[in-house]
């Protein structure tokens, strides 16, 4: 008896729901903000990665306009093709400035740049070691790349040394990679011993800055910058879709990378060229981070004031960790499963507050995360904080 070949997708989407990991789109109606409206309701937004709130910058939207009208709506094809404009060019310089490096490339999201990049540069003899809490984009960058992939502890360097010294003269080449700021913890990676032991152990290190650039550094440089890691050989990726408010992703690194990726990175070499207007929105945005620093230490302001509302509540709620240690605008609260973390969302809404439940397989443990940008207001913080100790 035949049977429908898609019925499976009933049963799969009937798991997911019974194990509340159901996840479907909400509208937003206005501009990108600390106040946006989403459905109708108004809400203060903990959930933007627009952390120097430049996304709807009207400096960006100018210049995406302008180049737009001169360049178009595509850039009609791929970067080796048609697909390249003197903008491009332009952006890479600035990006490879702004990180120190000898060069830079742009793709058309962070997420193609480390499956790009990652999927290049290793292949089935070589070794990935990868931290456990890595962005799904560097996880399946190593599956892509065909090379044997083995996990270390997050954020446990000793884990990785020891499977360092066992494992590294299995393999031909050894690649480590790491977020820069953890995506879904908003802890940070031991830069300067990473380094150490990727110079030990003969290995390359590939840092994803997503979150960092723009944020941390005296000039926005990222981690790189505020770990005083500036000029070591590493290769560092990032995005032009947070904290620089477009869209896009790139890697910085020495010219000779950079000149064979241009060679082998498929997901740079087969995928059409950023748009001109994605691509001008980005120039602004680094311009901008240079000229004003203020936007960066608002930020970081704001991330103070957070931590020290909190702990005048005298760690309100459901965390081990002490709110001093957090390190970047990214704060999480874990919770006991995805049922609570989904209420407890639910319930800041009412209250009006964005601040998502962030549930497997995103992350292990159910949470509420917070991601803090330079345009929250004082008020903002403490009407957050209200929301979160009156459970
Ligand atoms: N790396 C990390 C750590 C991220 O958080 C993200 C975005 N969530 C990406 C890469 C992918 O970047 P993009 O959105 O530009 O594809």
């Amino acid at each position: 008896m035949p049977t429908n070949p898609y019925n499976w997708i009933d049963k799969a989407l009937s798991t997911i729901n019974k194990a509340n990991w159901y996840r479907s789109v909400k509208t937003i109606e206005t501009l990108p903000g600390a106040i946006i409206k989403i459905e109708g309701k108004q809400l203060i937004n903990f959930a933007s990665n627009d952390y120097l709130g430049l996304a709807g910058d009207e400096r960006l939207i100018a210049a995406s306009i302008q180049a737009t009208k001169e360049f178009g709506t595509g850039s009609t094809g791929s970067r080796l093709l048609t697909g390249h404009r003197e903008i491009h060019q332009k952006l890479e310089q600035e990006i490879s400035k702004l990180k120190q490096t000898e060069a830079a490339l742009v793709f058309s999201s962070g997420y193609l740049a480390n499956i790009g990049v990652i999927s290049s540069i290793v292949s089935q003899r070589d070794l990935i070691l990868s931290d456990k809490n890595n962005h799904s984009s560097l996880k399946n960058g190593a599956i892509l790349s065909g090379a044997k992939i083995i996990e270390y502890n997050h954020n446990n360097l000793q884990d990785l040394q020891k499977k360092l010294e066992q494992e590294r003269e299995n393999y031909r080449r050894t690649l480590i990679i790491t977020d820069s700021v953890f995506s879904m913890d908003g802890d940070l990676c031991k830069l300067p011993l990473l380094l150490e032991l990727a110079e030990k152990y003969n290995s390359m290190l590939l840092v994803d800055e997503a979150h960092a650039t723009g944020i941390f550094g005296n000039n926005g440089g990222g981690c790189v910058e505020h770990f005083k890691c500036t000029g070591k050989e590493l290769i560092q990726i990032g995005t032009l879709s947070k904290a620089l408010g477009s869209l896009g992703g790139y890697v910085a690194g020495s010219k000779k990378l950079i000149e064979f990726l241009q060679n082998r990175a498929p997901s740079w070499i087969y995928t059409t060229g950023l748009t001109p207007g994605d691509t001008a929105a980005a120039l602004t945005a680094i311009k901008i981070i240079k000229q004003e620093p203020e936007r960066r230490s608002k930020l970081w302001q704001n991330v103070e004031t957070l931590k020290n509302l909190l702990e005048t509540e005298n760690q309100p709620f459901y965390t081990e960790k002490k709110i001093s240690n957090y390190e970047s605008p990214i704060i999480c609260f874990p919770l006991k499963n995805a049922a609570q973390a989904l209420t407890i969302g639910e319930k800041l809404k009412e209250k009006g507050i964005l601040a998502p439940a962030i549930r497997p397989p995103t992350v292990n443990t159910s949470r509420i995360r917070i991601s803090l940008m330079a345009t929250h207001q004082k008020n903002h913080l403490q009407k957050l904080v209200k929301a979160l100790i009156n459970f």
